[in-house]
């Protein structure tokens, strides 16, 4: 494959945009460097780069690209609020109607509220907690990824392990001292946290299904072990539903394990493709926001005509018949065949997969926690992705990230992906 035009654009991106990215992820830095792919265009379940290749795309965007690129309905929706004014600072109908849509879907929003940003979303879930509890610390799962905003970029997982940082510079120390990590799945560990300091700890943040290590499913039961010992310690449970709401089912995590949060941060798919955030919550804990209470979270764009058109449109399309029985139905597919193909080949390799997201993990036998994502082979998934990219399939730059199905793909993408899969693995025994 030709990428020169890629490359320069990469050149002089470089001269201007630090790093050439605007989100680090982009670089190719957690697979052995490269030239980022530009992308120019894109329809369903493929994009065209600026030199002319074509590829199926299982980045997704990172997520929020479940419908595919361009559909339809969701560009209709973008383009008639282009046409009637995309801000005007007052709130819109299209907000209520959004709010009783995700309202509906998810039943723990008793109340809920937008930004512009799953971070921002995040963000305001932890401020929020720590007003009602009063207090200071909270707890996350080592590798998760919750934003960048400074109390969570400790060992945090996607980009920032990617690129080997996943302790930000630049947080201070007084920040970092008030943030507790402990291994997911691991409900001992995470007890005997909340043992020494419960009575301290404002909340437990919560990636219920990890998707910043790889794809990984909570163990039986631990999520509601969770649940119970943060209550029992007066602490709130905030669940990150950033990647999880209205990927594998129509509404989030939450509703698959039968557990409830006492906040849930949202992003990505609810803004079909545009920016947007959102939290929401146990009505008592949400009045402590402004202006009903005193725990500050605005924002000039939140809220907005477009993204509100653009993430009603996506989630009607997500209503329609068997979208995720046919996400789920394809994403087998694609594991079994990768698996098929990478033993033919001997090349030991472990799959997660939740209906139509997976990792694809190199020299494990499983992934149940960061550890184990960490210890699996990086330069094995990077030549991996090269190999793949050169076959015209588009994976995320990095170990720790998931591939995304989208209602687009069809069996025949399955197959041609599995075909490209069988060649990289063969050419993988050669080296
Ligand atoms: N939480 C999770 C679970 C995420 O995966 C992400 C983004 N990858 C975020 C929060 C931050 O969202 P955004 O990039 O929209 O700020």
């Amino acid at each position: 494959m030709n990428f020169s035009t890629s490359k320069a654009l990469h050149d002089e991106a470089l001269n201007h945009i630090v790093g050439g990215v605007n989100s680090p992820s982009r670089a190719y830095k957690g697979v052995g460097g490269g030239t980022p792919v530009y992308m120019d265009h894109g329809k369903g379940a493929y994009f065209w780069d600026v030199d002319g290749n074509q590829y199926i795309d299982y980045l997704g965007a990172y997520g929020p690209i479940i419908t595919g690129h361009g559909h339809p309905h969701i560009a209709e929706a973008i383009s008639n609020a282009a046409k009637t004014g995309v801000l005007y600072g007052t709130p819109t109908k299209l907000e209520n109607q959004f709010a009783k849509m995700l309202k509906s879907a998810i039943p723990s929003l008793e109340k809920v509220r937008f930004t512009n940003s799953g971070t921002e979303a995040v963000m305001t879930t932890v401020r929020v907690a720590r007003a009602y509890t009063g207090r200071n610390k909270i707890i996350k799962f080592s590798g998760s990824y919750h934003g960048h905003f400074d109390s969570v970029l400790v060992e945090a997982g996607s980009g920032p392990a990617t690129l080997g940082t996943p302790d930000s510079a630049g947080i201070p120390q007084s920040v970092a001292e008030d943030v507790i990590t402990v291994p997911f799945n691991d409900t001992d560990t995470f007890q005997k946290a909340m043992e020494r300091w419960g009575d301290e700890m404002a909340a437990v943040l919560v990636e219920p299904i990890v998707g910043n290590f790889g794809i990984v499913k909570p163990h039986d039961g631990f999520l509601k072990r969770v649940n119970d010992i943060a209550h029992d310690a007066g602490s709130l449970v905030i669940y990150d539903e950033v990647i999880t709401a209205f990927r594998f089912t129509y509404g989030s995590a939450q509703q698959i394990y039968g557990v409830t949060p006492d906040m849930t941060a949202m992003g990505k798919i609810i803004g079909g493709g545009l920016p947007i955030g959102a939290y929401g919550g146990r009505q008592d804990i949400m009045e402590q926001v402004a202006p009903l209470g005193p725990a500050y979270q605005s924002g000039t764009m939140a809220g907005n005509p477009a993204s509100m058109a653009s993430g009603i449109a996506c989630l009607e399309v997500l209503q329609e018949p068997r979208v995720y029985e046919e996400l789920d139905r394809l994403g087998e597919r694609l594991e079994n065949g990768i698996l098929e193909k990478a033993s033919e080949a001997g090349i030991p390799i472990s799959v997660n997969r939740m209906c139509g997201a997976l990792t694809v993990y190199f020299g494990t036998d499983s992934v149940e926690n960061y550890d184990e994502a960490d210890a699996s082979d990086g330069d094995a998934f990077a030549r991996f992705f090269h190999l793949m990219l050169e076959e015209g399939i588009n994976l995320a730059p990095s170990k720790f990230e998931a591939w995304f199905l989208t209602t687009e793909h069809t069996d025949e993408d399955i197959n041609a992906t599995i075909e490209a899969a069988g060649k990289a693995f063969a050419a993988m025994t050669e080296d």
